[in-house]
């Protein structure tokens, strides 16, 4: 019985991730970015879809630079892409060294005190290691401040142990084109550039790549463009969908003029309704936030969330739909329904959408 129960009959809801499309959106992104290369940004899981399986994929894409957050997470995918550069963003915390040596790892060094570290084990060593410069233009956040730059450009000696890699810094706001800090920022950039000793320099994220060829670095560095999230919010996003999420209805019921749906009874039908119960909940990322706000869709027509979304389940008003019953599925993110459409019900963006996908989906992954 159990070796022929088909995955999808024990699932709740079910999370396609297109695998070709994340491919296709690398592509597009290298083919706009002609000044230079085109990283995969991956941290976080690959922004919650799989770095095991999104890794190989951007990697037979052509993809030869990775950045995750955290060293763990550069651990665990290096041996998928053994011959490319995998840097770590958030920084080289000390006692972590040897592990970055070990592995080939490069770190991204935000202050003059990781800098010195890693010189010192470059000296250990008895050869330059592989280092990222990051400079803060008005993140605030990492990278060096202008005035530990100023104390860097002084004495560029503590640089000679390095293999200087990239300069790079980090926009504030790109996805606002004519927010007049990109071109602070920019400047800013350019200028700090200038008093280090010349290195190939990373600048745009996936909004950057799209703010024009003056924004040209060598090295691009997108990630939630990859998966699909809209890197020009306002006008028409230019990448493909890559994750599709459906969950299953669970019960069908009628509820009378007057009834409440829900803990805190925080909805009630001002007409005779049909609410439908799906298997999807806040446990799985399904944010609590859009209880009384959120949509999915059936058929391609939308239902409204009504009433809270609780741990595991969530009710949609289903009174339009006298076709939907138990067993069928609702789309709640999807070509029709995109993460960033879930962000504006939720409170969020599609960033926190893809990152908060639940572990209980079955995930299944489509390749070209
Ligand atoms: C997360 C991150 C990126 C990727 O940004 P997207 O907006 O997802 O393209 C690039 N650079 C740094 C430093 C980051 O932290």
């Amino acid at each position: 019985m159990t070796e022929t129960t088909l995955p999808e009959a024990q699932a709740g809801a079910v999370l396609d991730i297109d695998l070709g499309a994340i491919a296709d959106n690398w592509r597009a992104l290298r083919a706009r970015h002609a000044t230079g290369a085109v990283a995969g940004v991956v941290k976080a899981n690959a922004y919650g879809l799989g770095a095991e399986k999104v890794v190989p994929a951007l990697y037979r894409a052509g993809c030869r630079h990775f950045f995750t957050a955290l060293l763990d997470e550069a651990l665990a995918i290096r041996d998928l892409i053994p011959d490319a550069m995998l840097a770590v963003l958030n920084g080289l915390f000390p006692g972590t060294e040897a592990a970055y040596v070990a592995r080939d790892i490069v770190p991204v060094l935000g202050s003059l005190a990781e800098i010195d570290a890693w010189a010192a084990i470059a000296s250990t060593c008895g050869r330059r290691l592989p280092g990222i410069v990051h400079l803060d233009t008005g993140m605030a956040r990492l990278g060096l401040s202008d005035a530990e730059l100023a104390v860097l450009a002084a004495d560029q000696t503590r640089l000679r142990a390095l293999d200087l890699r990239f300069v790079m810094s980090h926009l504030v706001a790109a996805e606002e084109a004519d927010n007049p800090l990109n071109e602070t920022q920019r400047r800013r950039f350019a200028l700090a550039c200038g008093s280090l000793p010349p290195a190939p320099r990373s600048l745009a994220n996936s909004s950057g790549i799209f703010l024009g060829a003056g924004w040209g670095s060598e090295l691009a560095r997108p990630g939630a463009a990859l998966y699909g999230i809209n890197p020009t919010p306002g006008r028409p996003n230019p990448m493909r969908p890559v994750v599709r999420l459906r969950a299953r209805v669970l019960a069908v019921r009628d509820v009378a003029v007057g009834e409440t749906v829900g803990y805190g009874a925080t909805w009630h039908a001002t007409r005779p309704s049909r609410i439908a119960t799906a298997a999807v909940g806040y446990a799985d990322g399904w944010h609590r936030s859009q209880s009384n706000r959120g949509t999915a869709l059936f058929d391609g027509r939308p239902l409204p969330l009504v009433g809270r979304v609780s741990m595991d389940l969530a009710t949609f008003n289903a009174s339009d739909h006298p076709a939907l019953c138990p067993g069928d599925w609702l789309d709640l993110i999807g070509p029709g329904r995109t993460p960033d459409d879930v962000a504006a019900a939720a409170g969020t963006n599609g960033y926190e959408v893809l990152t908060s996908l639940g572990r209980r989906f079955q995930r299944i992954y489509r390749c070209a």
